[in-house]
């Protein structure tokens, strides 16, 4: 039996939103290696292995996948949204890059999946339709100063900018900093847009000016998305469209 790895994204809740060459992989898999809840997500069949870990050992998860693959394994890791995007795919290169050269041999592939900033800015509109960035706002694996300098250069750049993992319980002051320098920056002006828990039965979305969000608007469900200074409000019956045009000027 020939082993291989696909690393693959479960987009962002949904289950319309997995592409069929990732249930495909799935369908074909022995193992499946992931964080507890993305691996929860996957359904259980004779044949098939599911190895759940904690969140913190990437590391590991990656070894462990690379190891089952080299043993003959069909082995599939799961991450949400897309797994190049602040997810396994890079934690499984490092191990790889760090590892066995053998290891160089096995069949791997990272299969996209849609990521949480896509799925937030289509159910708002199309706040990401000029030039964005994408910053992780958790400083689990960066200093807060990098963060920070990020943050104001993006603002200054004039992007529109979407943040992920914005604030954890072990982590509650970075994200009033950050709305504070954002704030400084773009003025209180500038829309901001809280999507929780997209494409899932918990899903919930809203827009604000900067003056008026508060930092218990975020937590770890939740992709925020700041507008460029171009970016406009539709009002209408129900929830507004947030957009931003296609032309800078
Ligand atoms: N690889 C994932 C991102 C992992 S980081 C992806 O591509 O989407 C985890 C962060 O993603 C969360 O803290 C949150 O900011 C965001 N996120 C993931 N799923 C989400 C969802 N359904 N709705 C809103 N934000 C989500």
């Amino acid at each position: 039996m020939t082993g291989w790895i696909a690393v693959a994204g479960l987009g962002p809740g949904t289950e319309a939103l997995i592409t069929p060459e990732v249930s495909e992989a799935l369908s074909k898999a022995t193992d499946v290696i992931g964080y507890i809840p993305y691996v929860a997500r996957v359904a259980e069949r004779p044949g098939l292995t599911l190895h759940t870990s904690d969140n913190r050992v990437e590391l590991d998860r990656a070894i462990h996948a690379l190891t089952l693959a080299a043993e003959g394994r069909k082995v599939v890791i799961v991450s949400s949204g897309d797994p190049g995007v602040f997810a396994m795919a890079s934690a499984l290169f490092e191990a790889l890059e760090a590892g066995p050269f053998e290891w160089r041999a096995l069949d791997i592939r990272v299969l996209p999946g849609i990521t949480a900033m896509l799925a937030a800015a289509a159910k708002a509109g199309a706040p990401l339709g000029h030039d964005f960035c994408a910053i992780n706002l958790s400083d689990n694996l960066k200093p807060w100063p990098l963060i920070e300098r990020r943050l104001r250069l993006a603002a200054q750049a004039d992007f529109a900018m979407a943040f992920y993992n914005p604030r954890s319980k072990s982590r509650p002051n970075g994200f009033t900093h950050a709305l504070e320098i954002l704030r400084e920056e773009c003025g209180d002006d500038r829309p901001i847009l809280f999507a929780r828990a997209v494409s899932t039965p918990e899903e919930s979305l809203r827009v604000v000016p900067l003056g008026q969000a508060t930092p218990d608007m975020a937590d770890m469900r939740t992709m925020v998305i700041v507008g460029s200074s171009r970016t406009r409000l539709i009002e209408r019956p129900g929830s507004p469209i947030l957009y931003t045009p296609r032309s800078a000027e």
